[in-house]
């Protein structure tokens, strides 16, 4: 029987690699809603509606209506990449610019309604892993296999570096652990925060498992 899949937790705790991973070998289709909230965060920036000084917060939520945010499968990538109105936005979404704003982008609950709404949608074809902050508790409460990723900070600042550098980005250490530690602290810190670990959920802790250690245990929790 195909199943829900929801994986939560915080940034760069590698969820996105091994939900990847799980949905080619379960045959199921893989969703990032990160990749969502970065594509409404490119928007903003893109349109100026956001900057190191300015947000124009009521104007990016009369915009809400003409974003529109897809995924098509790469057959060659293995995975579904993110698509803006159209336009293939898989990497623009990856730099430290989008990272530094998406935080308050996602703060914003007209956007986190219309997100929410359309992965609820995309939850109704059965056979689907999807991660983000929020999938057990908010989006799928439902969800038949829960699991709440964790990693130290420090663990997650050199896989995110290295995943940078790979890119040819010119970035640093100190950089990333800093912004990885800045969104945990936005991430986990507002009233309405959307990292939660449900109740029913599975808490992995891949400090120290390799990539591959972390799919054959999370594959067999799966075939359960
Ligand atoms: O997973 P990723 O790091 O790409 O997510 C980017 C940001 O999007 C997170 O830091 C968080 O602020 C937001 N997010 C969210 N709810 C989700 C997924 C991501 O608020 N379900």
């Amino acid at each position: 029987k195909k199943i829900i899949i929801a994986i939560d937790g915080f940034s760069s705790t590698g969820k996105s690699t091994v939900a990847k991973q799980l949905a080619a070998a379960l045959r199921y289709i893989y969703v990032d809603s990160g990749a969502m909230y970065r594509a409404v965060t490119f928007y903003a920036l893109e349109n100026d509606l956001i900057g190191v000084d300015f947000f124009y917060k009521d104007q990016l939520i009369k915009h809400l209506e003409r974003i529109r945010i897809s995924f098509k499968f790469n057959a060659e990538l293995g995975f579904a990449e993110v698509y803006l109105n159209g336009q293939n936005i898989e990497n623009e979404i990856r730099t430290l610019r989008v990272s530094n704003f998406v935080s308050k982008i996602a703060e914003i609950s007209e956007v986190r309604k219309k997100l929410v709404e359309q992965q609820q949608e995309m939850g109704k074809e059965k056979g689907i892993v999807m991660d983000g902050r929020d999938i057990g508790t908010v989006v799928f409460p439902e969800a038949e296999l829960k699991i709440f990723m964790t990693a130290s900070a420090e663990t997650r600042a050199k896989r995110r570096l290295e995943e940078l550098q790979n890119k040819g980005q010119e970035v640093n250490y100190q950089e990333v652990l800093k912004n990885i530690e800045e969104r945990d602290f936005i991430d986990t810190n507002r009233d309405d925060s959307p990292l939660a670990q449900a109740e029913d959920a599975v808490l992995f802790d891949n400090s120290n498992l390799s990539r591959e250690e972390q799919f054959n245990l999370l594959l067999a929790i799966c075939k359960k």
